[in-house]
């Protein structure tokens, strides 16, 4: 039986990402996303769970389905490419002495992974459903979910295998923070995290993270910890150069990372090493909204041409937002980006975060995931913040959420 097909009409900005705009009935995909680009007065029609065509709305197929979009901007959905939701509690008496005028510290952690440690399966479940469902809402359709607040062999393995029940997207991220009992034996935690630990979690992940900064992982340590994830067929990510300058960045490029992340303390070579590689730089501004430190010098590292992607870094501790339009937000008002290059980096930078062909772009065979906003264009997720703008979303050519 032929499958059902949809076409949306009538929309007001088509943001595509593809390649190349116009009617063009076939492609395969695999391109992954081109630069910022739309299409005025649109339609896009869903097949199979894929896109089958995009174009001006004047020249569009006839469809078993017809959906007015009325004027409404469509987008891409959005891809977080950077979240840790595998937790129990929360922090909030933390977040309101750090508005008071505390400084935030690494090893605050430690109160996440002994909530994490004492709550079962299904209260960690629960909290990661609760906490998908509500970026599913907001748009986003592709997420990646980071373990690394269990921080056992047990702990971790189970945080991996809850995270595959939502996402593809699942990194090991046992190199979080050295846990209270190695205090004093920090090596004998990374021979665990490269070790026993990394064989109970890499057979239901795909990245490998690890947390490089002082205070965490040294440039040493988090090396042995990629070199060994590598090893067991993960692909590496890194934590990079969030509270200070150090040796991340220039880590993730070495080894072949798909992302640093964070990138807020970058100098010069940082810079030069990310814009002569394929690492993307994942930046994270809810995180310097929510710790009230300094932006990343976003401009800086788009003059240079590297790569660019917005995620929310969605935790209990530095950033408890699962909002990509915040984070559009903050990226233009706070990190001068345009809400172009905020988009892209929101959907197609995450895409790329995420070595992702299939999404982050509407180009014809691409993932059927899209946004349609209560708005007329995609600047208004920058230009309305705070509001509500997601009128629905689609996942694989389904409605996820209206
Ligand atoms: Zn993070």
């Amino acid at each position: 039986m032929r499958p059902v097909s949809i076409l949306i009409t009538s929309i007001g900005e088509l943001v595509t990402n593809a390649p190349a705009d116009g009617d063009r009935q076939r492609g395969d995909g695999q391109q992954g996303a081109g630069p910022f680009a739309s299409v005025a007065d649109a339609a896009v029609v869903i097949e199979a769970g894929r896109i089958a065509w995009t174009g001006p709305a004047a020249r569009a197929p006839a469809a078993d389905e017809v959906i007015d979009a009325a004027g409404r901007a469509v987008l891409p959905g959005f891809v977080d490419s950077h979240a840790h939701l595998v937790f129990a509690g929360e922090r909030g008496g933390e977040f309101a002495a750090r508005m008071a005028g505390l400084p935030y510290q690494a090893g605050g952690i430690r109160a996440t992974v002994a909530a994490t440690r004492a709550a079962t399966d299904d209260q960690l479940r629960a909290n990661l459903r609760k906490l998908a469902a509500e970026m599913v809402s907001q748009g986003t359709t592709t997420f990646e979910c980071k373990s690394g607040y269990g921080l056992t062999v047990r702990d971790e393995a189970r945080s991996v295998a809850l995270a595959a029940e939502f996402t593809p997207e699942v990194t090991y991220l046992g190199a979080h923070v050295v846990p209270a009992e190695y205090e004093h034996d920090p090596g004998g935690y990374v021979d665990l995290v490269r070790g026993p630990m990394l064989a109970a979690c890499a057979p239901r992940a795909r990245w490998v993270d690890v947390f490089c900064e002082r205070g965490a992982f040294g440039r040493d340590e988090a090396a042995a910890v990629l070199a060994a994830g590598t090893a067991a067929g993960l692909q590496p990510r890194v934590h990079a150069n969030q509270l200070g300058p150090g040796p991340g960045v220039r880590l993730a490029v070495e080894s072949g990372a798909a992302s640093a992340d964070h990138c807020t303390h970058l100098d010069g070579a940082d810079i030069d090493a990310l814009a002569s590689s394929a690492t993307v730089a994942t930046l994270l501004p809810g995180v310097e909204f929510s710790t009230r430190q300094p932006y990343p010098d976003a401009r800086r590292l788009l003059g240079a041409g590297v790569t660019v992607a917005i995620a929310t870094d969605c935790n209990p501790g530095s950033c408890f937002t699962s909002s990509m339009p915040l984070c559009i937000a903050l990226a233009v008002r706070e990190m001068r980006m345009t809400t172009q290059e905020a988009v892209w980096a929101a959907t197609a930078g995450g895409a790329r975060a995420l070595r992702r062909a299939d999404v982050g772009h509407l180009g014809v065979g691409a993932r059927a995931d899209l946004i349609m906003l209560d708005a007329p264009s995609h600047a208004y997720l920058a230009y309305r913040p705070g509001v509500p703008l997601i009128a629905a979303v689609w996942q694989a050519g389904g409605l996820a959420a209206t």
